[in-house]
């Protein structure tokens, strides 16, 4: 009787997939994040993002023109209440290699953050560097995470009102200690569309609350702010994001990024007591 609804529904299901799959492949072009003969080693936390990124990129290497590996790398945490069968049976079951690293940050992170304060930041630092750390000792040449489109615009918000920079989350990038490439395939994915993915998947998601934390108050009134925009004027958050490859250096006002000085009737470098004064000071002797 409900064959109609359920046709409907594998077609809207079916688009969805194609368009992760068309706009993870389209990152991954764009930025040149994957080349013929990578060892990418995926970080999967076993929320939903982490889950559409493996899902997908075991897709994609399906019938990619070049060969690379997919490696699926877990940190147990200890966190109270966490089952340490969930990942392994998922990944078993999958047929991809994998390893659980163990560190307990859980302890350290209780230890270090007074009660009632949000551990998040800690707990996220210390992950990194427990899989940055494994990713470089196994020799992987590059890590994959699975931060998407509305992540990225939410750091942009977040440094432009709270630290007045204008930088965001890049879709491929050198960790700070020059030790791994990072690449983020879901960068143009949106997080609504990964979330109904991840439903209609049935990915066995772990939360990562276990540990009693809250998300970042920060982050999630940026969050409802953009969700209250998008809302309003659909295209918003997208046309944000487009804004960020899409710069104008010389239409902002960095001087490292645009050699303002340099503009003049005589291109010639301006005089010192010119600046000076200028800046209403006496020129210096
Ligand atoms: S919710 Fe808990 S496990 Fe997740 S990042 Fe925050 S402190 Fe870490």
């Amino acid at each position: 009787m409900n064959a109609i609804p359920n046709r409907k529904h594998d077609y809207e299901a079916g688009k969805l997939a194609k368009r992760l799959r068309h706009q993870v492949g389209q990152a991954i072009a764009d930025f040149n994040m994957i080349e013929d003969g990578d060892r990418v080693m995926v970080c999967l936390s076993g929320g939903k993002d982490s889950y559409t990124l493996l899902d997908i990129l075991l897709k994609l290497q399906a019938k990619a023109p070049v060969r690379f590996e997919l490696t699926a790398v877990h940190l147990d945490q200890k966190q109270p209440g966490y089952d340490p069968d969930v990942l392994p049976a998922y990944l078993r079951a999958l047929g991809v290699p994998f390893h659980i690293v163990e560190q307990d940050t859980y302890s350290v992170v209780k230890r270090v953050i007074p009660e009632g304060k949000t551990m998040c930041s800690l707990c996220s630092r210390l992950r990194r560097g427990s899989l940055y750390t494994f990713a470089a000792e196994q020799g992987f040449t590059k890590i994959a995470l699975g931060h998407h489109r509305d992540d990225i615009v939410e750091t942009l918000f977040l440094n432009l009102f709270h630290q007045a920079t204008l930088k965001a989350m890049p879709p491929k990038l050198r960790s700070d200690d020059g030790r791994n490439v990072l690449i983020r395939p879901l960068a143009y994915c949106a997080e609504a569309d990964i979330a109904e993915y991840a439903q209609q998947q049935g990915f066995p998601i772990m939360p990562c609350n276990l540990c009693g934390s809250q998300e970042n108050l920060q982050r999630k009134a940026i969050k409802a702010m953009l969700a209250e925009w998008d809302a309003k004027f659909p295209g918003r958050v997208e046309n944000i994001f487009r804004a960020l490859g899409n710069v104008a250096p010389s239409q902002l006002a960095d001087r490292s990024l645009f050699d303002f000085a340099g503009l003049g009737a005589n291109a010639a470098a301006p005089r010192a007591d010119a600046h000076a004064w200028l800046a209403g000071r006496e020129p210096a002797e």
